[in-house]
């Protein structure tokens, strides 16, 4: 069986393996200028005026780099970085618990918050906009409400849907900055950078091949590069060629668009089942077996991006090049 390039224990084995490569300054944080230069003025606001950076939500596909850039931002303000995840906090209390326990000027990162269920959210309002927790005690007549002061911290979202979120969350963040894919240079100087962290040379053609097939996605390079360094051990090649590339991508099923087995089985449906379409994401993800959310958040965006799906009001219609590529 053909290895999943997006499950979520691929996904969580990389994030464990990401460490050695996340970048450790803005220096080493390439491309998303227009995200790093506002976070830059911000970071900096923040130090002149020696209170809390505004709150900020990275929005964009996984693995563009949003949890690298928020410990950049931690980093840069001298700040303790606290990272949850939105989907894991279950009830009130975990989320009070966690916020009570910032220290001024904290940086709080909430992973999916675009998943936080909605009661738990509503504790954020307050939090965010007055440092301030309200919680409710007791219920009924005799109900009332107790307010606990908070440290001023930074709260930085990540959301792959910025759509999902609720108004009142969305509109408590100052800034919204938006990570978009990137393009095989901006990729080929990260791979390069992530290459020599991982000790491996790469020869020029090499590094391009990766760039390109990539998905414009560094946690998909890193994920090919663990991989190519595998083939050049294992073959004791001093310089990695395309050789080794080519068998890595061809092991980690990934074609010459740089589509991974689910985004070709998500064309291919459309157009054995569905005729090119349109076609609903209901019927879509029925007919796939897949988590509608996971496509919605996953594959759709870079099929969107590159024209092979279309989005109208009918439905998603697989477009000409899409048909040519899988036939
Ligand atoms: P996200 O939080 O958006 O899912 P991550 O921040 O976890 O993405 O990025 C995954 C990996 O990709 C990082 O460990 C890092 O190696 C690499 N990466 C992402 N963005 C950049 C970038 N702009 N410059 C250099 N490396 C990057």
């Amino acid at each position: 069986m053909s290895e999943r390039i997006f499950d979520a224990e691929n996904n969580n084995r990389d994030k464990e393996q990401e460490a050695q490569l996340r970048p450790q300054n803005f220096s080493e944080f390439i491309g998303q200028s227009r995200v790093v230069e506002n976070v830059d003025l911000m970071v900096r606001s923040a130090i002149v005026r020696k209170t809390a950076m505004d709150h900020v939500l990275l929005s964009g596909p996984p693995g563009l780099g949003k949890t690298s850039l928020a410990m950049l931002i931690a980093r840069g303000l001298g700040s303790e970085l606290h990272v949850v995840s939105g989907p894991a906090i279950e009830k009130k209390g975990d989320l009070a618990a966690v916020l009570t326990n910032l220290k001024p000027r904290d940086v709080l990162f909430i992973d999916e918050i675009h998943r936080m269920h909605i009661t738990v959210e509503e504790i954020l309002y307050s939090a965010m906009e007055d440092y301030r927790l309200d919680i409710l005690i007791g219920q009924g007549a005799s109900a009332r409400t107790m307010q606990i002061d908070l440290s001023q911290f930074t709260l930085i979202g990540a959301t792959t849907r910025s759509g999902l979120l609720s108004n009142p969350l969305r509109d408590r963040f100052t800034a919204h900055l938006n990570f978009d894919y990137y393009d095989p240079e901006m990729l080929s100087v990260i791979i390069f950078n992530n290459s020599k962290k991982m000790g491996i040379k790469l020869s020029e053609e090499a590094k391009l091949q990766i760039a390109r097939r990539s998905r414009g996605t560094p946690r998909i390079a890193n994920r090919i590069l663990r991989r190519v360094r595998d083939f050049a051990l294992v073959n004791n090649s001093p310089v990695v060629g395309t050789k080794e590339v080519s068998a890595a991508l061809s092991l980690l099923d990934i074609d010459d668009l740089g589509l991974d087995s689910m985004d070709r089985k998500i064309l291919t449906v459309m157009k054995n089942y569905y005729q090119g379409g349109p076609v609903g994401i209901d019927a879509l993800s029925a007919t796939l077996g897949e988590d509608k959310q996971t496509i919605e958040e996953v594959y759709e965006p870079y099929l969107l991006k590159q024209g092979l799906i279309l989005r109208t009001p009918r439905g998603r219609l697989l477009s000409e090049d899409a048909k040519n590529h899988i036939s």
